[in-house]
């Protein structure tokens, strides 16, 4: 789970990391009146789920409160990569000699958690990574050691902060761990990292991603679901305890047992086309769960076919016909379906199916070619 920046900054707040106090609004009256009632320089930033704000002009720096009220005028409503701008956060304005960087992330090659520090912060990050690695400083965080002070003075030298900085800079590091522990997070970052006046570092944008698997443990966080804005269909497959992610094509996927479902997103790239998602009904599961699934696959305005995979276990394949069926009579269904039923009462499933308009396959490879077809004549 995405956090918004405001989000980031009250829990890293918690941990001590020195963040700018500011004030969430949704309108450009209520930015105008935090500039006033401040009286200084305000900052209106988008408070939307991606990086790159700064850059779409998403982030703008008021000297009053007839500026910042055009700031946010013109911020709200705004599309950031495909986000809409519902609120944005105001902050007074920090005056940035430099930027840094820090970040931790869990890094799967190594299986640990790595703690990434440089000096070369700000918009252009990315950028640095890429021609100028050497900037970055990285350290990979050994679970049975932790990240001990010395990692946190060798690491902030080694990315290149300047000395007088550095044990200020490894202190707010070590928070920055801390907190990215305590929350079960498996990203954090602060970019940039500001230094305002001779010596003051001061987190002027915060970002956290919150391990899913680990909400339950986190009430606090999991409280701020709703105002996290997190993709519509996924929030509404989590109500309903139905495992669902979105993917970027067209090709509706519908199958049973995790393993299975990844599988079939595979068969579907093979065949040269591009799932809409994945969706796991798990075994067992009952007609009720499959018009379900179904129809939360459908929400999907992208979706031009759908494809059912199904490999009867403990799943069996007259129920789960018997949940298409059911689907059919409910929801107004526009693309073609093509289903591969095999395993427990498999016969018996094709059977119930054989009047209605899905088009059975006999193996997957042929299923997923025949849904990608569908899916490019739509
Ligand atoms: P991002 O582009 O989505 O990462 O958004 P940021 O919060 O990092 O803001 C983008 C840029 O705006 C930063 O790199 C800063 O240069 C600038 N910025 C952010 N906050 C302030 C501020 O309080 N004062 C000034 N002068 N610039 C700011
Ligand atoms: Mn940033």
């Amino acid at each position: 789970m995405k956090l918004h920046e405001y989000q980031a900054k009250q829990v890293l707040g918690r941990f001590g990391v020195p963040v700018p106090s500011g004030k969430i609004c949704k309108s450009p009256e209520e930015v105008a009146d935090y500039a006033r009632e401040l009286g200084a320089a305000v900052v209106v930033k988008a408070q939307v789920h991606t990086g790159g704000r700064g850059k779409a002009g998403g982030v703008k720096v008021a000297t009053g409160p007839s500026e910042a009220r055009d700031a946010a005028r013109h911020i709200l409503g705004m599309t950031i990569k495909d986000l809409v701008v519902h609120q944005v956060l105001a902050e007074p304005a920090l005056e940035i000699s430099q930027e840094y960087y820090l970040g931790v992330v869990l890094d799967r090659a190594t299986q640990r958690n790595a703690v990434i520090v440089s000096a070369a912060g700000g918009m252009d990050i990315e950028e640095v990574a890429e021609s100028a690695p050497e900037k970055i400083a990285r350290h990979w965080i050994d679970p049975i050691i932790g990240f001990r002070s010395w990692h946190a003075a060798e690491l902030v030298k080694r990315g290149g902060l300047p000395e007088q900085l550095r044990t200020q800079a490894a202190a707010l590091l070590q928070k920055l761990v801390r907190a990215y522990h305590e929350v079960d997070a498996n990203m954090t970052e602060i970019n940039p990292l500001a230094l305002v006046g001779e010596d003051q570092l001061i987190a002027a944008d915060g970002k956290m991603v919150i391990d899913d698997n680990a909400l339950y443990r986190q009430p606090d966080l999991a409280l701020l679901e709703d105002e996290a804005e997190n993709d519509p269909i996924e929030a509404e497959a989590r109500s309903r305890g139905i495992q669902y992610v979105r993917l970027g094509g067209n090709v509706g996927v519908i199958g049973n047992g995790a393993g299975l479902v990844m599988a079939t997103i595979d068969e579907v790239g093979r065949a040269g086309g591009q799932p809409a998602n994945f969706l796991d009904i798990g075994g067992g599961a009952k007609a009720e769960l499959v018009r379900s699934s179904l129809e939360l696959v459908l929400m999907n305005q992208n979706v031009r076919s759908v494809f059912f995979n199904i490999f009867g276990g403990i799943t069996r394949g007259d129920e789960v016909a018997k949940g298409i069926l059911q689907a059919q009579d409910t929801l107004e269904i526009k693309v073609p379906m093509v289903i591969r039923l095999a395993g427990t009462r498999a016969a018996e499933g094709r059977a119930l199916l054989a009047g209605s308009s899905l088009i059975a396959a006999e193996s997957m490879q042929e299923a997923a070619a025949e849904a990608v077809r569908l899916a490019g004549e739509a």
